[in-house]
């Protein structure tokens, strides 16, 4: 069998389908491809380039670190960058320590590792985790173990054993699931991304807030794609009305460089030993330095004030879509929107805003979704809903 490839991409292993355009250069919300096209960019590379395509912000931490001289050391040695970016990010959440790694999935199996430490303490069997219907955690197998998409679950089983998807609507799954016994884990996203831009239904934060409190069970929150910012709060998880004991990090961390974060409480922290877990590439001094400045940035009140009006103007304009016949439902907060059709493949929106010079990206089958950069002109922000309305 031939892997499906892109022509001039066919030494690459053929996961991805990338889209028509090769970009050669970015700026703010904008991307040139190689004939110099210009393209209104409302996925911010999955929600990465927060800041936009050629921040100030980042390229001047990236300069720092580099006139320093000190990109990488390991972490058999210490440097300034990861304590003070770890510092930062207790001191503005519920968490008392970080794990830094490079991605997503890195940050959930960490999370996941350090839930089973946590529960195997003072000879305790707790190893089971329990993740929630539609779920995206990450591609690699503890991640992937939690993650309730077929398509990409079962070329690869079996997975990571003791891991339950459970729907929350199906009276007495939760409940019967998570086991003081056995429990050592609850995993969710405060707004499901891959899974369709769906917020937790109502009531589901208490509950899983009572159920992970009741068995002793942790509460891990991945805000790989809704933390920092996204959704107009700097964490999704205090509107969400979740109590962590675990959050995970990645996407906008380093503004576009790879970076993973899992925070933990002191109680997790002090389940772990030297050796348990580690990273070679890990909280590095050019990713962390480049981190600690898109943190700081973005957690100005003015900043996320600025998220939240241009979430009202998304609002307004995505009411006015609401009522069309090809549109199911609108969903999401902040810059993190998912449209919902019916009988129109997402696809095939994604495509015509494409060539309108629109870039989105889908969610599932059925609902596309927009991840502009969080700082995106007003003027861009207009011009792009237009160009969607005008794709759909
Ligand atoms: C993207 C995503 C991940 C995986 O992140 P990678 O960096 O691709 O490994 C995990 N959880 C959520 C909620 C995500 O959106």
């Amino acid at each position: 069998m031939t892997p499906q490839t892109a022509s001039m991409d066919g030494s690459l292993v053929g996961v991805y389908r990338p889209a028509g355009p090769v970009f050669v250069a970015g700026s703010g919300s904008w991307l040139e491809d190689d004939g110099g096209r210009q393209y209104l960019d409302f996925t911010s590379g999955l929600g990465v380039a927060a800041l936009g395509h050629d921040s100030a912000v980042v390229a001047g931490a990236v300069r720092r670190a580099l006139d320093a001289g000190l990109v990488h050391t390991s972490n058999l040695y210490r440097t300034r960058p990861a304590p003070a970016l770890a510092e930062w990010l207790t001191e503005h959440s519920f968490a008392d320590a970080v794990f830094f790694s490079n991605s997503g999935a890195e940050a959930n199996e960490a999370a996941l590792k350090f839930a089973r430490r946590w529960g195997r303490k003072g000879g305790a069997a707790k190893t089971e985790i329990v993740a929630l219907r539609s779920s995206f955690h990450g591609r690699t197998f503890g991640a992937l173990s939690a993650t309730d998409r077929a398509a990409f679950r079962t070329p690869f089983e079996p997975l990571l054993p003791g891991v339950r998807i459970v729907d929350p609507a199906e009276p007495g799954a939760l409940e019967s699931a998570i086991t003081a016994e056995r429990t050592a884990a609850v995993i969710v996203e405060p707004i499901q991304g891959e899974g369709g831009v769906r917020p937790l239904p109502e009531g589901l934060a208490e509950r899983l807030n009572a159920l992970c409190h009741a068995a002793a069970a942790l509460l891990i929150v991945d805000e790989v794609q809704v933390g920092l910012g996204r959704t107009g709060e700097l964490w999704a998880y205090t509107a969400a009305g979740l109590h962590p004991d675990i959050m995970t990090l990645a996407k906008p961390l380093a503004g576009g460089l790879p970076m993973g974060a899992t925070l933990v409480t002191r109680q997790v922290a002090e389940s772990i030993e030297p050796g348990d877990h580690g990273s070679t590439f890990g909280g590095g001094p050019l990713v962390a330095t480049a981190a600690l400045a898109v943190c700081q940035t973005i957690a100005t009140l003015p900043f996320l004030a600025g998220v939240r009006e241009r979430g009202r103007l998304v609002d307004a304009r995505l009411a006015a879509l609401a009522g069309r016949r090809e549109v199911r439902e609108v969903r999401g907060v902040g810059l993190m929107r998912g449209i919902e059709l019916v009988g129109v493949p997402a696809g095939d929106v994604v495509g015509r805003a494409l060539g309108r010079g629109l870039l989105v990206c889908a969610a599932g089958p059925d609902v596309v979704r927009l991840l502009p950069p969080l700082n995106i002109d007003i003027d861009d922000l207009e011009h792009g809903l237009e160009l969607l309305e005008a794709s759909l």
